[in-house]
């Protein structure tokens, strides 16, 4: 519809300046579109002080509100969705680096996720850090003390609405953390995922927090994209929680749920948790009764040993019962360490390794397996 001069022109206008607001309302000012020198990775830590917002004539955060922002989406939609989806490499910045931390934001992040296909947009419902796993593998810094304890749902939104304006006008693929994948990456919203530095179905309004987003969603014209709950299942069966995965059946929601073991022991060795087994077993099936959900497992070593073979028939049999008892898996994610761990004493399995263990999956499942070594 619009031809190619058009779009530079569009371009040319959306790029002069930005009327920005801060996510915490601090204040208005007038902003280049293209920061001098690179954010992203190089950005200082949460309260450091040197992000500076709000003010005229200061710079660094990126622009929350476009004068020409409506410009801005009409571009993103003309025509960038790539065909065949852009395969996601493991060296580019944004995927080695999943920092659950961006600018001076509390909750919402952006990554490069591979199993999300593309930009995956974070939710952290768990800036106090509360899990209550505790697995081997886990990434979250728990040696210096978390955030906010309440999940402040008017910054939840605001956080949210600014980043996917951000991400669909192309500021987010000029950043250095994510400059080094193809433009388009970083301009499309695969998903909304509730994960982050803890377990989201610990917070006590799961359902509302649904809520927000979907309306988030919908107002930035994007309710077809997927919201994701990526969960230990700890908590799948609190009354909040499944109004909120109801909440997400009608907005194209998937459920990622955790399982890395088939006994009681190789659970409390990996996943280290207080909560029953059987309740996690539990609560799989009841999920999976209502919807379809994809089982995510991490294959590790510890101790230099990989999971015995009798393990791995047990967790086969796990996923066999859940379709026995009437629940449907959509796919099982096998994947293994992509960052280091506190623990030191558990380590990846190779490409090679991962692939038998997907093997025996599929052998003894008949379930679909992506492998992300
Ligand atoms: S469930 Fe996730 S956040 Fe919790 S300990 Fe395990 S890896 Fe960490």
């Amino acid at each position: 519809m619009f031809s190619g001069w058009f779009r530079v022109v569009l371009r040319c206008f959306a790029g002069v300046t930005h009327w920005q607001l801060h996510p915490n309302g601090t204040g208005w000012g007038i902003f280049p579109s293209q920061p001098k020198d690179p954010i992203g990775d190089d950005h200082p830590p949460i309260g450091s002080g040197s992000l500076r917002t709000g003010k005229l004539g200061t710079r660094s955060a990126p622009q929350k509100f476009s004068r020409f922002a409506f410009l801005d989406s009409m571009i993103a939609h003309m025509g960038d969705s790539p065909a065949v989806p852009i395969p996601i490499r493991n060296t580019w910045k944004a995927v080695v680096d999943h920092a659950r931390r961006y600018q001076d934001f509390t909750y919402v992040y952006p990554v490069i996720s591979r199993r999300s296909r593309g930009l995956s947009i974070g939710v952290n419902l768990n800036p106090d850090k509360q899990c209550n796993f505790d697995c081997v593998y886990c990434e979250v810094d728990r040696n210096t003390p978390g955030k906010a304890r309440e999940v402040r749902l008017d910054q939840v939104r605001d956080e949210l609405r600014w980043l996917i304006d951000h991400a669909l006008s192309g500021g987010l693929g000029r950043e250095a953390k994510f400059n080094d994948a193809p433009p388009e990456v970083s301009r499309i919203v695969r998903d909304v995922a509730f994960s982050g530095d803890g377990e989201p179905t610990m917070v006590s309004n799961f359902d509302v927090c649904v809520e927000v987003v979907a309306e988030v969603l919908r107002e930035k014209g994007l309710s077809d994209t997927k919201i994701v709950l990526i969960t230990d299942s700890a908590g799948l069966d609190k009354a909040s929680v499944r109004r909120g995965l109801s909440l997400m059946d009608a907005h194209h929601g998937e459920v990622w749920a955790k399982l890395d073991a088939g006994t009681e022991e190789y659970y409390r060795h990996v996943n280290r948790s207080s909560v029953r087994f059987d309740r996690i077993l539990g609560n799989l099936l009841e999920t999976a009764r209502v919807r379809p959900i994809v089982i995510q497992s991490l294959f590790l070593k510890t101790h230099s040993q990989a999971m015995s073979s009798m393990e791995l028939d047990a967790y086969c049999r796990r996923l066999n019962q859940i379709r026995d008892g009437g629940g449907t898996l959509r796919e099982v994610h096998a994947y293994t360490l992509a960052r280091p761990t506190p623990e030191a004493w558990a380590t990846r399995l190779s490409a090679k390794e991962l692939s038998a263990v997907a093997e025996t999956i599929r052998a003894q499942t008949g379930l679909r397996v992506e492998e992300f070594p």
